[in-house]
């Protein structure tokens, strides 16, 4: 991927007391925009003066998030803590064909079978971690977002890949049936995975 898109580059306002707080208030706040333009978006988790965490964001590809300069997004005086990215199913690619999407929608279902799902960290995701914590000489994670999912791979840990399930953005939570409307039909939004 040569064309690493860049616009949007910025560094929300809103304040987490922890890593992990931030990266789910990003989660909670980007990833419905990000599903819905099927781009992936992400940046770092930077602790503030006063200690509190915040976000950087930038908007990628439908696969991809270039770091690149990152650091150079976070406001003086913050200190980078981690990486953090969304990760899009099949169903969100634009730009493809209707034959492309179903063959990344059923790359997902294998995946899934195989611990290789869209909501896994790539090898790049991990490569790009353990790169980051041998130049800092300390932990520097990465963590991904699905709507349900924030998982953290951080390479000097014991326990290097951790799990917290979440429920969807607002705005990506199934809707009821219209009343009156038979059962099992006029879902507009199925739920994510
Ligand atoms: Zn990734």
């Amino acid at each position: 991927m040569a064309d690493f898109a860049m616009d949007g580059r910025g560094v929300n306002d809103h304040e987490s007391e922890t890593e992990l707080g931030a990266v789910w208030y990003a989660a909670n706040y980007y990833y419905e925009a990000s599903y819905r333009s099927g781009r992936e978006y992400g940046g770092l988790v930077f602790r503030r003066p006063n200690g509190m965490f915040s976000v950087t964001v930038r908007k990628g590809t439908w696969d991809s998030l270039n770091y690149k300069n990152a650091t150079a997004d976070v406001p003086a005086g913050g200190v980078p803590v981690a990486m953090w990215h969304t990760h899009l199913p099949g169903s969100a690619a634009r730009g493809v064909s209707e034959g492309t999407r179903t063959v990344l929608a059923v790359g997902d279902l294998l995946g899934d079978l195989f611990g290789m799902g869209y909501d896994d960290f790539s090898d790049g995701d991990m490569d790009l971690a353990r790169r980051a914590t041998a130049a800092r000489q300390h932990n520097f994670p990465i963590y991904l977002a699905t709507a349900t999912v924030i998982k953290r791979f951080s390479p000097r840990a014991k326990e290097q890949i951790q799990v917290w399930k979440k429920p969807p953005p607002s705005g990506m939570q199934p809707k009821r049936p219209p009343s009156g409307a038979a059962p099992g039909t006029g879902v507009p939004n199925a739920p994510l995975r």
